[in-house]
C-alpha cells in the first residue's frame, strides 16, 4: 500500500503555533510506530490572500483533493477585516468544504476527568463523558434557496427555506451508522418531525437506513427536547445525528459540557474515494485567537485531538488515537495546563511547546 499523505493548512494567527506540535506528533509516529506519512504544507487563509492574492490558490485546492486528509490549523484576523468578503480567509475554508463536498461534520463531546471542573455542570453528570455528534454540513437552511431580504407590501421579509433531498439525509446517516458501528452501537436521530415537512422526510429516510445496521439501536428525538437532554443527563447519548441548523447549535451545547475551546477537535467527512477512505478534513474548532498569538499561550491539545480523529477515521489506526489520546489524559493529569485552563493551586502552567513536548514525553512512556 502506498504511503498516506497529509496535507497540512496552519493557516493564520496560532494557526501555525499549534500545527507545529501536531508536526511533532506525526513524526513521533513516523519514528516509533513505522506509521509514516507523506507530509506536505501549503497556505490558507490571510496566509494565501498575502502570497497569492487569494484565500485559496487553485493549487492548494486541487492539493487538498489529492491527499488522504488535511490537517488545517484556523484561519482569518483583524488584518483582514476589512476584505471584501469574498477574499476574507474564511472563504479559503468555506471553498474546501464545500468542492470537497465534506457532508459530515464530527464533533466529540469528551470529558477529561482533570478538566470536569470545568463544566458548568456537575462531575457526576459530565465525569466521563463521550459523545459524538454528526452534523449534516452542505445543505439545509443555511443553503436551501429561495432565501433573502424581500419586500411585501410596506415590509421587508427575512427568508431562508430548510430543504433535504433524500440522498443528502441518507449519506450523513450512513456517516453516522458507520461511526455507531466502531462505538456503543448507540444513534440518536433529531429532527424537529413534529412541526417541520423536512423533519418528517429526515426521520423517515433516518428509519430506512437503519435497516443496513440492524446492530445500531436507534432511537429518535426532537432537538429541542434533545438540548433539553443533553443538558440533563449527557452520558444517555453515544452517536448523535442531525442537520445542519440543529447540528450547529447542538454540538456548540455539547462541546462546552466540557470546558475550553482550545480542548475540541473536529472532522469533516465526504463521499469515499477510490481508495476507501472518506474526503477528510481535520481541524481544531477553534479560531485564530488574534489576542494570543505569538505569545506561547495556545493550547495546542484541539489540532492533537484532530490528528486523532484523522489516525482513527482516515487511516483505520484506532489502537495509535487510543495511544495518542491517553498521552493526553495523563499529561493533563499530571497537572500540566495552557493558561486557556483552569489555573489553579497545584497545577503546572506550560507553554505550547511545553504542552506538545509534554506529550510526546507521555507517547515515550508509553512504549
Ligand atoms: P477564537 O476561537 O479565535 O478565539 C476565542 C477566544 O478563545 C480567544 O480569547 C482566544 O484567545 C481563545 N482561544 C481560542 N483558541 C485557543 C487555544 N487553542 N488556546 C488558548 N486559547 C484559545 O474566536 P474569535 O476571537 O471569535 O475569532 C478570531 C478570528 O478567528 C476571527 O478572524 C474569526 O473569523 C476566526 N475564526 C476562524 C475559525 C476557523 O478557522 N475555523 C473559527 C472561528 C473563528
Amino acid at each position: 500500500m502506498s504511503t498516506p499523505s497529509l496535507l497540512i493548512l496552519p493557516g493564520d494567527g496560532i494557526g501555525p503555533e499549534v500545527m507545529a506540535e501536531v508536526r511533532k506528533i506525526i513524526d513521533w509516529y513516523g519514528t516509533n510506530q513505522g506509521l509514516t506519512f507523506d507530509v506536505s504544507e501549503d497556505l490558507v487563509g490571510g496566509a494565501a490572500y498575502d502570497a497569492h492574492g487569494t484565500p485559496l490558490h487553485d493549487d492548494t485546492m486541487a492539493k487538498a483533493q489529492e491527499v488522504d486528509a488535511v490537517l488545517l490549523g484556523a484561519v482569518g484576523g483583524p488584518k483582514y477585516d476589512a476584505l471584501d468578503f469574498s477574499d476574507k480567509p474564511e472563504r479559503g475554508l468555506l471553498r474546501l468544504r464545500k468542492e470537497m463536498d465534506l457532508y459530515a461534520n464530527l464533533r466529540p463531546a469528551q470529558c477529561f476527568d482533570a478538566l470536569a471542573d470545568f463544566s458548568s455542570l456537575k462531575k457526576d453528570v459530565i465525569s466521563g463523558l463521550d459523545v459524538m455528534i454528526v452534523r449534516e454540513l452542505t445543505s439545509g437552511i443555511y443553503f436551501g434557496e429561495p432565501r433573502g431580504i424581500i419586500k411585501e407590501g410596506n415590509e421587508r421579509v427575512g427568508v431562508n427555506t430548510q430543504r433535504y433531498t433524500e440522498c443528502e439525509i441518507n449519506r450523513v446517516a450512513r456517516s453516522a451508522f458507520e461511526l455507531a458501528m466502531r462505538r456503543d452501537k448507540k444513534l440518536c436521530s433529531m429532527d424537529k418531525a413534529n412541526v417541520m415537512e423536512s423533519g418528517v422526510l429526515w426521520r423517515e429516510v433516518v428509519t430506512e437506513a437503519a435497516k443496513n445496521y440492524p446492530d445500531v439501536k436507534l432511537s429518535h428525538m426532537y432537538a429541542d427536547a434533545g438540548a433539553m437532554q443533553l443538558t440533563r443527563w449527557p452520558k444517555q447519548f453515544d452517536v448523535i445525528v442531525t442537520d445542519n441548523l440543529f447540528g450547529d447549535l447542538l454540538s456548540d451545547l455539547a462541546a462546552m459540557l466540557t470546558g475550553s475551546l482550545g480542548m475540541l477537535p473536529s472532522a469533516s467527512l465526504g463521499a469515499p474515494m477510490a481508495n476507501d477512505r472518506p474526503k477528510a478534513l481535520y481541524e481544531p474548532v477553534h479560531g485564530a485567537a488574534p489576542d494570543i498569538v505569538g505569545q506561547g499561550k495556545a493550547n495546542p491539545i484541539a489540532s492533537i485531538l484532530s490528528f486523532a480523529m484523522a489516525l482513527r477515521y482516515s487511516f483505520d489506526r484506532g489502537t495509535d488515537a487510543d495511544r495518542l489520546e491517553t498521552a493526553i489524559k495523563a499529561v493533563l493529569a499530571q497537572g500540566l495546563r495552557t493558561a486557556d485552563l483552569l489555573v489553579t493551586e497545584g497545577v503546572t502552567p506550560v507553554s505550547t511547546t511545553e504542552m506538545g513536548d509534554a506529550i510526546i514525553g507521555a507517547l515515550d512512556a508509553s512504549l
